[in-house]
């Protein structure tokens, strides 16, 4: 009995460790994802997911989750499989869970990419966000070491990269989750990392969105030739998730919008919205809170 307690706890613990921390998951040779974390609290960069792509040449970062310890610890889990130099990281978009760890591997040397929208928002915002952390959940310990790193290299409608082997191409075509969210495609692969243009069994962040644009982007990514894609916070996903995204979109500005011409109460609009939307275990409370930034009247 006692060894049947002992097991029981032991497994537990297992499975909370494994849900708190994302982990390297191998899609083919030379690509991994980041993933697996369900743990969407601020101390875990909310869950966000990274990757990396291997070429002859180096190792390309994408996404850096949100303070140097993060960094740190993505940095040792990459140097388990690979001592390439890491050549250049790509910033799906530049919100503190995905950039923040960005001063890791600048330090060694990696060239810091994004779109120029979000270059522009991380070089006007990023040290307020830095210095005001304790409004995100953080806490000063949390960020010992972190120091802003804006993009030094930034475009505005597709760059590609070649890294030795491999065809790298981020691609924008419209403002989505943020005015400048790029997706880093692998053609040959027929890969995605979306960043945060889809968020799978998560309640998406809406606040920094441009909602039609953020349609468009998806109708465009939905004609491409995609068999598998890591979204910026969730499992791994196809493009069915990608359709209910847009669905999700769609529904949420249309019935929010309507709801809020008669309330000014987000909990009950967020109440009335969980029912009707696409269903999502994670991140439930983000609701009433994209509720409150996007549709209802500051005061
Ligand atoms: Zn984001």
């Amino acid at each position: 009995m006692k060894r049947v307690i002992a097991w029981s706890a032991l497994t537990l613990t297992l499975l909370l460790v494994q849900t708190a921390f994302a982990e390297l998951t191998r899609l083919a040779d030379n690509v991994y994802a980041y993933v697996g974390s369900q743990d969407a609290s601020p101390a875990h960069s909310f869950a966000a997911n990274a990757g990396i792509v291997i070429g002859q040449d180096g190792v390309l970062v994408i996404d850096t989750l949100i303070s140097a310890k993060e960094g740190e610890r993505f940095l040792a889990d990459i140097r388990a499989v690979t001592t390439k130099p890491i050549r250049y990281v790509v910033n799906t978009h530049t919100h503190l869970d995905h950039a923040f760890g960005n001063c890791v591997f600048a330090k060694l040397g990696a060239t810091v990419i994004s779109h120029e929208a979000d270059q522009a928002m991380l070089a006007a915002n990023g040290a307020n966000i830095l210095k005001n952390i304790g409004a995100y959940g953080l806490k000063p310990e949390d960020m010992v070491g972190t120091e802003i790193v804006v993009p030094t290299l930034a475009f505005s409608q597709q760059l590609s990269i070649n890294l030795g082997g491999e065809d790298v191409r981020l691609i924008r075509t419209a403002p989505s989750h943020t005015a400048g969210s790029l997706a880093v495609y692998l053609p040959a692969k027929k890969l995605l990392f979306s960043g945060d243009i889809l968020f799978t069994d998560f309640h998406p962040f809406l606040a920094d969105g441009d909602l039609k644009g953020w349609a468009k982007t998806l109708d465009d990514l939905l004609a491409m030739d995609i068999e598998r894609i890591v979204p910026g916070h969730g499992p791994l996903s196809t493009k069915k998730d990608l359709q209910e995204m847009e669905s999700y979109l769609v529904l949420f500005d249309t019935k929010a919008r309507e709801l809020a011409a008669t309330s000014q109460d987000a909990e009950a609009i967020a109440a009335k919205l969980l029912e009707i939307l696409p269903k999502r275990s994670l991140a439930t409370w983000m609701v009433a809170y994209n509720v409150k930034s996007r549709y209802l009247e500051k005061k």
